[in-house]
């Protein structure tokens, strides 16, 4: 690997929703070409910590850098914001986020939903992004679906052209909110399938998700959430195998 800077570092990060304190200072780090897999009950913060790394939340206290730039901060506490609005696109357009629900536009093909923000975010050539996005949509198994409507796919088909649709902007790294969690078990597993092929490939993610047997094979580092603060961490086979906390103990015996 040329590059030593971890594509995403968060350092001491404290969150809060007005009174609420959400992230009580996490530090988590995705080296490039590691694969970061974050587990933890519901409400525990993961959301919100993936949030905090593409900038769709503002945090109050500690550093989020992006391959080793911290973000530029102005104002304090409750009303401190990015600085700078370019900084901020160009971490949120190199950090692509898949979500629990999809989120595909239904009003747009299954192509036009993969080329549509490199052609107008990005500013790429149609044409070029096109041949990429045909090319994306045939290495996620869904090549034949181009021209479908996202409500005439499966939910797992739906996922996979939401992941085509992220790796059609090139990011530096991919982070995933529960991908799996809207999809019945059978469709699970293309999805699954897909994400393990991506971290085979080396590319760079954050992986949140409820499914310990994907968090424990793709994962070079799992990270245990817990009430704002990680818990414990570790490579996969210590963590699910010789898990140190009686918090994560009883996470494990509940979510086996
Ligand atoms: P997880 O993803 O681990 O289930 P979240 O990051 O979604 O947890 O939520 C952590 C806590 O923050 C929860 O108590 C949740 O209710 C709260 N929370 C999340 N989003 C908001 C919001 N926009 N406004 C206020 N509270 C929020
Ligand atoms: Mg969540």
């Amino acid at each position: 690997m040329s590059d030593s800077k971890p594509v995403i570092e968060i350092r001491n990060l404290h969150k809060s929703y007005g009174t609420l304190e959400v992230l009580k200072g996490v530090d988590i780090t995705a080296p490039a070409g590691h694969v970061v897999s974050m587990i933890g009950s519901s409400g525990s913060g993961k959301s919100t910590l993936l949030r905090c790394c593409n900038l769709l939340e503002d945090s109050q206290q500690g550093d989020v850098i992006f391959e080793g730039e911290p973000v530029r901060w102005k104002g304090k506490g409750l009303d401190r914001r990015p600085a700078d609005a370019k900084q901020v696109t160009r971490i949120r357009t190199n950090l692509a986020m898949v979500f629990q629900q999809f989120n595909l536009w239904a009003h747009m093909t299954i192509l036009q939903n993969v080329m549509e923000r490199p052609v107008t975010v990005l500013g790429r050539p149609r044409a070029e992004v096109e041949a990429k996005a045909r090319e994306y949509l045939a290495k996620v198994g869904i090549g034949d679906k181009a021209d479908a409507w996202p409500a005439q796919l499966s939910g797992g088909q739906q996922q996979r052209a939401a992941i085509a649709r992220a790796l059609c902007m090139e990011p530096r790294a991919l982070l995933f909110d529960e991908p799996t969690s809207a999809l019945d078990p059978e469709l699970e597993q293309e999805v699954v399938r897909v994400i393990k092929d991506l971290a085979e490939e080396g590319r760079t993610m954050i992986i949140v998700t409820h499914d310990m047997r994907m968090a424990h094979d793709v994962a070079d580092h799992v990270v245990f959430l817990h009430k704002g603060l990680i818990e414990e961490q570790g490579p996969p086979a210590e963590l699910f195998g010789n898990p140190k906390s009686e918090r994560l103990r009883q996470f494990l015996s509940h979510s086996a």
